[in-house]
């Protein structure tokens, strides 16, 4: 086999090894049942202790309180920016911070069918221009806020926000179960799979029991009703069961190795490896306030443009994967979920120390 890549892919990201080999195992016969896990039925009684175990881990995991729900859903988080208004706000519109791509996105979605507030608007795609928090306008009433607390493309992590007199939506696609969540500030949580959890195919909603009795709109389709998804299980229709098997190895692997707080520290340990070069090689800039960096996605630039195309091939050349940024910004990103080992952002940052004497 050959060595495996440091793949620093926004997304899908990279799956720890351990739980690739088991679904090699099971992909052909899980089990010695004779049957791949993706033939099992949904509704069979070894699949649905697979999702019992899935949902006892995530509870384990993010200490998820029994006024939450856990459910999965298709369609990806940019499917929930719609099921969120459809679902909350059909007496009374949202309020939305807009701090980068992903949640202007969320907005966007949400002007569809409501009149959304907006609180703060990052304009600035590729550098800061983020309002403090204390100069935010929220409003007095809204049916809920919703605010993505780290934008994947930007690289763009937002401090805690203050307690709100309504319900908090928050969009973790790339954070969930890379540090703890304050539960008794967030009232939804919806995370896609395909960063920290598992491969894509499935969203992780994480739900105040009664937000899913709340007057929906009449139009919300029913794989995207939060009441429908309680009532069945999660199962309105045939779901990703690959995905969910596999987010379900991934959660094991997390208590394994130590939890969230283990993830939270090897997070703070990575990003300090590779902001410690940024800073200090005057090869490599970054253009965001440090009080808003990204300790998950990790964006820089060259200094010499011209030299990028050279320095992300000769990374791809030595092992290092998928540094390219998002088109929409440019430059460098460097995505470190939790399946990234400690040892692949020094050995990054080592590269980039050597490619910068080679050609700074
Ligand atoms: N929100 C955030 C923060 C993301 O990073 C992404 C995907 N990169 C999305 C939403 C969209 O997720 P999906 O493509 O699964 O709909």
């Amino acid at each position: 086999m050959s060595t495996r890549a440091y793949n620093f892919s926004a997304g899908p990201g990279m799956l720890p090894l351990p739980v690739l080999e088991q679904v090699q195992r099971d992909i052909v016969d899980w089990g010695d049942r004779g049957v791949s896990i993706i033939e099992v039925s949904h509704r069979s009684k070894p699949f649905g202790l697979i999702m019992d175990s899935l949902r006892e881990r995530i509870r384990r995991l993010l200490s998820v309180p029994a006024t939450h729900e856990i459910l999965f859903c298709a369609g990806g988080a940019a499917s929930q920016f719609a099921a969120i208004p459809l679902n909350l706000a059909a007496k009374q519109s949202g309020a939305y911070v807009v701090s980068g791509h992903w949640s202007r996105k969320a907005l966007k979605q949400a002007q569809r069918f409501t009149n959304p507030a907006v609180v703060t608007d990052n304009q600035d795609l590729s550098g800061l221009s983020m309002a403090p928090v204390g100069e935010w306008s929220f409003p007095k009433d809204a049916a809920y806020l919703c605010y993505t607390d780290n934008e994947t493309v930007n690289g763009l992590l937002l401090p805690s926000l203050p307690k709100m007199p309504y319900p908090v939506v928050c969009d973790m696609t790339s954070s969930l179960f890379t540090g703890e969540v304050d539960w008794s500030s967030h009232d939804l949580v919806v995370a896609s799979a395909q960063k920290n959890i598992g491969p894509a195919g499935i969203t992780l909603l994480i739900i105040r029991r009664d937000l899913c009795d709340r007057e929906t709109m009449p139009q919300t389709p029913i794989p995207l009703s939060y009441a429908e998804l309680l009532k069945a299980d999660s199962m309105p229709n045939t779901p990703c069961t690959f995905a969910l098997y596999v987010c379900e190895l991934v959660c094991q692997w997390m208590e394994d190795e130590g939890g969230v707080s283990e993830m939270s520290r090897r997070r703070e340990e990575r990003s300090k490896v590779m902001y410690d070069v940024i800073d200090s090689d005057p090869l490599y800039t970054s253009n965001l306030d440090p009080s808003y960096r990204s300790s998950i996605n990790v964006v820089f630039q060259l200094a010499d443009e011209s030299l990028q195309d050279t320095f992300l091939g000769q990374a791809k050349h030595a092992g290092f994967h998928a540094l390219k940024g998002h088109r929409v910004v440019g430059g460098c990103r460097a995505s470190m979920y939790n399946a990234m080992p400690v040892k692949g952002a020094y050995a990054l940052a080592d590269f980039m120390r050597d490619f910068s004497k080679r050609h700074g």
